[in-house]
């Protein structure tokens, strides 16, 4: 199937120069691997990023330029990317990007979140809750509703959902905002697997989401 949800050109130009988050960007590379649009877009930006860089002109380095980039180190991780190597993983995903992110495992580790929910983290980073985390949702379930306090990169793996925005199957690639407050929901016909990439932790709205994170940490 065609995706006909695709990232916004702000965020693949935010992929192909290495400014994304490394959650952010495997949301990102999880989507092109399965998007011959997107992967042509791509190859565009970075064409007009490399002429670009041939335009500029050479600038002398402040003496601090070293310690600065040795900082920004810290921030910095590789770019997930697309691999063809996959004979360690076992799962529905070998494959695709996700599998260094699997463990070579068989089975995949889910961990049950609350009434058809789990999920599998695959990224965490410290101290900022940037994060991306496999969810399987079960056919017919209501999620609660949420905000965020940053970004949120979402790709289809299987089946469907849908929320406020519209309605996304396998491929498609949905990306929020801190402003949006969502409630998605699984179609009752056929569970939901999706890789979710966020920036800050989620803010749950209402009596039942306020118990949410009680249980779940999301
Ligand atoms: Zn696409």
């Amino acid at each position: 199937m065609t995706p006909s949800h695709h990232p916004s050109a702000a965020t693949l130009f935010d992929y192909g120069s290495g400014s994304l988050s490394e959650p952010l960007a495997l949301a990102v590379v999880t989507h092109i691997s399965m998007c011959a649009e997107c992967r042509e877009r791509l190859a565009q930006i970075e064409t007009v990023g490399g002429v670009m860089l041939e335009d500029l002109e050479p600038e002398e380095m402040s003496p601090d330029c070293y310690a600065q980039t040795l900082a920004r180190l810290d921030d910095t991780v590789p770019i997930p990317f697309l691999i063809g190597d996959v004979s360690a993983v076992d799962s529905p995903f070998a494959g695709t990007p996700l599998t260094p992110y699997l463990g070579g495992v068989g089975e995949l580790p889910w961990k049950r979140l609350g009434r058809g929910v789990a999920a599998v983290d695959l990224v965490r980073r410290r101290n900022r809750g940037t994060r991306a985390t496999l969810f399987r949702v079960s056919r017919g379930t209501l999620l609660p509703l949420h905000g965020h306090r940053g970004r949120e990169m979402t790709v289809v793996l299987e089946g469907k959902f849908f929320d406020e925005t519209g309605a996304f199957v396998a491929g498609d690639f949905i990306e929020h905002d801190a402003e949006m407050v969502h409630r998605p929901a699984v179609t009752s016909d056929e569970d939901c697997v999706c890789l979710i990439a966020v920036e800050g932790r989620l803010k749950f709205k209402g009596v039942f989401g306020r118990l949410i994170p009680l249980f779940v940490d999301m």
